[in-house]
């Protein structure tokens, strides 16, 4: 699964867990942020701003 703002594949755990977090957008699609975006941007909304 890739970040859906920088594109990167995003990192897992030893239990196959994502790091990273999911939002949803405006059309309620369900987009996935890696942990780094998820650090740089703090709310959601400046998240959601990032994705394309
Ligand atoms: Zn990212």
């Amino acid at each position: 699964m890739k970040c859906d703002i920088c594109g990167k594949a995003m990192a897992q755990t030893f239990l196959e867990k994502l790091k990273g977090t999911f939002v949803k957008d405006v059309k309620g699609k369900l987009r996935s942020v890696c942990f780094e975006c998820q650090s740089r941007f703090r709310d959601k909304q400046s998240l959601l701003q990032q994705i394309k």
